[in-house]
């Protein structure tokens, strides 16, 4: 029986909700970007701390204005001046500006290119509103409130926020160990020659530390393993010794050296899964011990689907991340070419996403789809995901289209 996408995907996620990351630690903020926070974090402060002005000018008080448009200056403000033994005489106004502190008896900040200069002091040109140009205490971040909850990603833009409360430190939950070995007995390092025509390179070990790293995973690299039982099963104890996940490349499908689906199911809880998307129809996923498990196909192609639509999601929620796992931008636009499919399984064709000569997005395909075609995915930016009962799509059709998130695409 062929599990939908759909359905895989939920167990995944079920699994890992009971598997999340529970450990903390303490981590400047400078080296906090992408990880998640184990704990809401609370502003300190207000921001902006106090009111200021938002435009060099001038401030003024209503009354003074209404009894005459000329006002004499009687000081200057500017960012960071300490304005706690001001005076400000009636009938005048200051100049100050931006980000400098605003008296609490000011009405306005009037924009300097709305005045003029005369010898009786400045001149107001337009009709002032109260409370104009003034950025108000608090206005952006409340102090004692909730700004980021427990569970979140931290991206650049939230990390400004938090630089602008003084947070200097955050408590965020540790990175999830991976480990992660190839099994083959025709793979070889990178770097070596190959032995003989046989021989290719284990280029899946090199792709997934690539995409582990950028998920700020610890990696434990157990390289290659040969097709045999014995080494597998050696291999596999010592990953869940050490490991949250575990994550390996080939030997889950139905070859005769296909013994990592063998080899689990001796040591630990399995399931085999057989998942109606392509590429990547043979997935194993389970436990090990306390660690969970991941086998991905072998062809490169199948490896990279298989982890990017099932295995980040499932590293997010195990690293701690409750937002949603895999906000996914997606599309709907017309196919600008034919598209070969077959019924029975859900697609992840990978296609480019680009603007026609009409102005209007369109998907074309990157080319052959077979899951030994590295080079179809790399001139993609997107997948065009074909509904598991859909058949082949001509030119004009709509299709869904979903964006490559920043794990693939920078
Ligand atoms: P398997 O899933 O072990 O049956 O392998 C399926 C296909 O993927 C075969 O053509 C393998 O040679 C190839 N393959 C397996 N592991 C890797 C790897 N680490 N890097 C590149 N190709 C691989
Ligand atoms: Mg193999």
């Amino acid at each position: 029986m062929l599990l939908t996408f759909q359905q895989a995907k939920e167990k995944v996620l079920q699994t890992a909700a009971a598997h999340t990351q529970r450990q903390h630690e303490t981590v400047p903020l400078e080296h906090a970007v992408d990880r998640i926070t184990a704990a809401p974090i609370i502003s300190p402060i207000n921001v902006p701390g106090f009111d200021n002005s938002a435009m060099d000018g001038y401030a003024v008080r209503l009354a003074d204005l209404a009894k005459s448009t000329t006002l004499p200056v009687a000081q200057a403000i500017f960012a960071g001046d300490n304005i706690s033994q001001l005076v400000w005489p009636q009938g005048s106004c200051l100049r100050i500006m931006t980000g400098a502190p605003v008296p609490s008896d000011a009405d306005s900040v009037v924009m300097q290119e709305e005045t003029e200069k005369t010898a009786a002091g400045i001149t107001f040109l337009q009709e002032v509103k109260p409370g104009q140009n003034i950025r108000r205490i608090g206005e952006d971040v409340k102090k004692d409130t909730v700004t980021i909850p427990a569970g979140q990603k931290l991206s650049i833009p939230t990390l400004s926020t938090l630089a602008a409360l003084g947070i200097a430190q955050v408590s965020l939950f540790k990175r999830l160990k991976v480990a992660l070995f190839s099994t083959g007995n025709e793979l070889t390092p990178l770097g070596q020659p190959l032995a003989h025509n046989g021989a290719i390179y284990d280029s899946n070990r090199f792709t997934l530390k690539l995409l582990l790293q950028k998920l700020h995973c610890e990696i434990i690299d157990l390289g290659i393993i040969p097709d045999d039982p014995a080494q597998i099963k050696q291999a596999l104890a010592t990953a869940s010794s050490q490991a949250d996940l575990i994550i390996t490349s080939g030997g889950v499908s139905v070859g005769d050296a296909d013994y990592t689906k063998m080899a689990l199911q001796e040591l630990g809880q399995i399931n085999f899964w057989k998942i109606a998307m392509k590429p990547g129809k043979p997935f194993a996923f389970g436990q090990l011990g306390h660690a969970l498990f991941c086998g991905l196909p072998g062809n490169p192609v199948s490896t990279l689907v298989t982890f990017y639509q099932l295995v980040q999601p499932l590293i997010l929620r195990l690293s701690g991340c409750q937002g949603k796992e895999n906000p996914a931008l997606t599309f709907q636009v017309k196919s600008a070419t034919n598209l070969k499919k077959s019924v029975g399984r859900l697609d992840f064709q990978r296609g480019k996403l680009q603007t026609n000569a009409q102005g209007e997005l369109e998907v074309t395909t990157t080319g052959k789809q077979g899951s030994h075609i590295t080079q179809s995915f790399s001139h993609a930016n997107c997948f065009i995901v074909l509904e598991q009962e859909r058949g082949s799509v001509k030119q004009g059709e709509w299709v869904t289209v979903e964006l490559f998130n920043s794990l693939l695409m920078d």
